[in-house]
């Protein structure tokens, strides 16, 4: 009988211990939810996806990374008037500009490209992108001689910026600085920079198909992501299961108009003038969405086997070009990065 008693008491003892450690770990253990949203800014949709167990934190994280990509557009848009951008472009061929710290690290990082590119990639190109409208109802195509005007006043040797000093002047009159080609890349970059220091440890920026992921999504697996089919629209060429990096894809199908059976869209080539036409798109797997921008733009420009050549230079970035007959061509890398699933048609 007592031994009964005594055997009761330690299962009782034994269950209330349990029941009490399972409520404290309740306590204790917030769960992960998805939180999500969204804004239109740098003439795309920008989503901001965040893994968080706080659902005030996770609204703070996002809307501050949505004040600084927001406070980055204000300096780098060349359509704003009054961002930084256009006064380097209507002032700084008369004088010396002082620059925020933000468009010192952006210009030089530039200008390092531009010359490892030998000028494919030329943040100068805005005489040139001035004398496309790719929104007018009926297209019109600038001149030949507009364009080889134009030209002239495009060489990244002119912008002579002074990093000490924070300062910067353009070296040619109607010289016009273009950041179209970066200005989302390292805006993504400082909004991942924003949510870190909120203690997000997983998430996924997507400006309008440039995406930076990092971390696990909730159910522990790498974030799946889709690379957009160049020719057929709302249809994907790829499906990736990446993190920890960013991805970032320059296409012919963004922004152009076609004339006689000929497209003309809006990545340039600075050595002709006129857009380049090697590649339908190419996209880039980079630790950093600037560097992915930059690269992307510059390998379009540089065309399939000269891009291929210089995407292998780096075993940081890997990348995947499509060229114009629509063939695809893999860094040796990519698979494995990208813990690649391909769409067969
Ligand atoms: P992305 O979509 O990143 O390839 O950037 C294309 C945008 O960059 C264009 O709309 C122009 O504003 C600008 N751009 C075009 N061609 C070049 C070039 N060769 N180098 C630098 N920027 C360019
Ligand atoms: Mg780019």
């Amino acid at each position: 009988m007592w031994v009964w008693i005594i055997g009761c008491k330690k299962n009782y003892l034994r269950s209330l211990i349990i029941l009490l450690f399972i409520f404290i770990l309740s306590c204790s253990k917030k769960t992960l939810s998805l939180y999500h949203r969204s804004q239109f800014l740098m003439g795309t949709v920008v989503e901001i996806k965040i893994v968080c167990d706080d659902e005030t934190i996770a609204g703070e994280a996002i809307d501050q990374a949505f004040t600084k990509m927001r406070e980055i557009e204000r300096i780098m848009s060349a359509k704003d008037p009054k961002s930084m951008v256009s006064r380097i472009n209507n002032e700084s061929a008369l004088h010396e500009i002082v620059i925020p710290p933000s468009l010192v690290e952006v210009i030089d990082t530039c200008l390092s490209y531009s010359a490892d590119t030998e000028g494919a990639f030329d943040i100068s190109i805005g005489s040139i992108t001035k004398l496309w409208d790719f929104h007018q109802e009926t297209p019109i195509l600038p001149s030949e001689e507009s364009v080889r005007l134009a030209r002239k006043r495009v060489n990244y040797k002119w912008i002579e910026l002074d990093k000490e000093k924070s300062s910067l002047s353009l070296k040619r009159e109607g010289m016009s600085l273009d950041l179209g080609a970066v200005a989302k890349g390292y805006s993504i970059d400082q909004a991942a920079c924003v949510l870190k220091r909120f203690g997000i440890s997983a998430g996924i920026i997507n400006a309008g198909g440039d995406l930076m992921l990092f971390g696990q999504k909730p159910g522990n697996g790498p974030w799946n992501i889709g690379i957009q089919h160049p020719r057929k629209k709302n249809s994907l060429i790829e499906n990736l299961r990446i993190t920890d990096k960013a991805i970032v894809t320059s296409g012919d199908y963004e922004r152009y108009f076609i004339i006689n059976n000929k497209r003309y869209h809006h990545i340039l080539d600075p050595g002709t003038g006129w857009p380049a036409w090697g590649c339908q798109s190419v996209s880039i797997i980079a630790p950093s969405a600037m560097i992915a921008d930059i690269i992307a733009t510059a390998v379009f420009v540089l065309g399939p086997e000269k891009g291929m050549k210089y995407i292998e230079r780096s075993s940081l970035i890997e990348g995947m070009i499509i060229d114009s007959a629509g063939k695809k061509y893999y860094s040796t890398g990519w698979k494995q990065d990208a813990a690649f699933q391909n769409l067969r048609e």
